[in-house]
């Protein structure tokens, strides 16, 4: 990446001026959203752009980073000990993240009594037998669903709806191809790399704007809740359940993917974090982890300092199938629901949340909100019926800021410790 220039060298320090502009952008959007509702929601356009103008850069960031990542190691081979430790490293932390969730919920018992199920938020017929279509049965179903997502039978059809699993292996096999070729497609070659440069400064560009989209997102979203009267409502029903998950998020980020940076890295997981807060913070006001994945690439290279072989291919895989957050919250959500509702889950039936948490995570696509929709195959397994999910629905927007930040500082730590499998 070219991080030269003064601004590379200005974001260097954690905590640079652009981190700085952006929280004040998000104190200010709050306040605004808070005090004259309507007013914020008019920002709604300007949000809108900025959300375009990084999912714009996806598709095309994507296939250049990952082909031109092949072809820097000069031989597909070379990823197996890198990709094996990304692969272990998604599978343990998504896994330790349900455990949390699990353990969180059964302590804290946010369902118990505590809501009504008589004052369930009714979902449209319509969206039910989506929802009930949306989940398949059996676990064997899943698995299957979750293999057919690596293929497509149309590339340019995959890149227009920016599903980006059937393009990354696709880019991992083309450019794979393209090292055995030699001289016969230099210029092919070195057309992906100059091309891939050429997006991350791009990138840089789209960055200088975060403050002002980031400022319009959240205040427009959060004038929307203020507007509808959601926010003190919401959170004095379903209060507890919001919390349990917030601290389950919280302890997940600062203690879990801490320690696992810690010990990967010996360095200061807090200063990381600082590193890649323009990422985290992209991340809470987009509710899109996939969206957010330019700025974390760039962040994760220019102020981290982590060397692009690793981001290349742990950034575009993790946004995609790596979501400690959404699989902590569908382990906390699926059996608060039980508990509203009083189902007493046995030990095993709580084995099952965590598999089909974590498939439900793994399966969810990084766009806002992508969570709830999966929360139907954790929700099948044990019997319940998809339209509780009426009991979560009206904090989901918020929470979704919450577990999309934690999703996108997981994928960033995973970049940091793959990073060590390359030497
Ligand atoms: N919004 C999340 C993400 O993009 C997915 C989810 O949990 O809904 O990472």
């Amino acid at each position: 990446m070219s991080a030269s220039g003064p601004d590379a060298a200005e974001s260097k320090v954690p905590g640079s001026r652009l981190t700085i502009y952006i929280l004040v952008a998000i104190v200010f959007a709050i306040g605004l959203a808070l005090g004259a509702p309507h007013t914020a929601m008019r920002f709604q356009v300007g949000g809108e752009i900025f959300l375009r103008l990084l999912m714009m850069m996806v598709v095309p960031l994507v296939v250049a980073s990952v082909m031109s990542g092949i072809i820097g190691l000069g031989d597909v081979r070379k990823l197996g000990r890198p990709g094996l430790a990304a692969v272990t490293y998604y599978a343990a932390t998504t896994f330790l993240a349900v455990m949390l969730g699990i353990i969180v919920v059964n302590l804290v018992e946010p369902g118990v009594g505590v809501v009504d199920p008589a004052q369930l938020e009714t979902l449209s017929g319509e969206r039910v037998a989506e929802l009930e279509q949306a989940g398949p049965d059996s676990l064997g179903e899943i698995l299957e669903n979750l293999l057919l997502m690596l293929f497509t039978r149309n590339l340019f059809l995959s890149a227009a709806e920016a599903n980006l699993l059937p393009l990354i292996l696709f880019s991992i096999v083309f450019a794979g191809m393209l090292t055995t070729m030699g001289t016969r497609v230099t210029a092919i070659t070195g057309m992906i790399v100059q091309v891939n440069d050429a997006l991350l400064n791009f990138i840089l560009l789209l960055m200088k704007l975060a403050p002002l989209g980031i400022f319009c997102l959240v205040t427009a979203r959060f004038g929307e809740a203020r507007a509808e009267g959601i926010f003190v409502e919401t959170l004095g029903q379903t209060g507890w359940y919001f919390l349990t998950v917030l601290v389950g998020l919280a302890f997940h980020a600062n203690v879990t993917l801490c320690l696992i940076y810690w010990m990967f890295t010996r360095k200061n997981p807090f200063r990381f974090m600082a590193q890649m807060s323009q990422a985290i913070l992209t991340a809470f006001s987009t509710a899109s982890s996939s969206a957010t994945l330019p700025i974390t690439m760039e962040s994760a290279v220019v102020n981290a300092g982590i060397s692009k072989k690793s981001v290349e291919f742990v950034l575009p895989v993790g946004a995609t199938i790596n979501m400690d957050g959404t699989a902590l919250y569908e382990a906390v959500a699926a059996i608060f629901i039980a508990q509203a509702v009083g189902l007493e889950l046995t030990l095993a039936q709580q084995g099952v949340v965590a598999v089909t948490a974590t498939l439900a995570a793994i399966g969810a696509a990084g766009i806002p909100e992508a969570g709830l929709v999966t929360m139907v195959i954790v929700l099948n397994a044990v019997g319940l019926p998809p339209e509780y999910i009426g009991l979560i629905l009206s904090v989901d927007w918020l929470l979704d800021r919450f577990r999309t930040a934690v999703n996108t500082f997981g994928d960033s730590v995973g970049a940091a410790v793959v990073e060590k499998a390359f030497h």
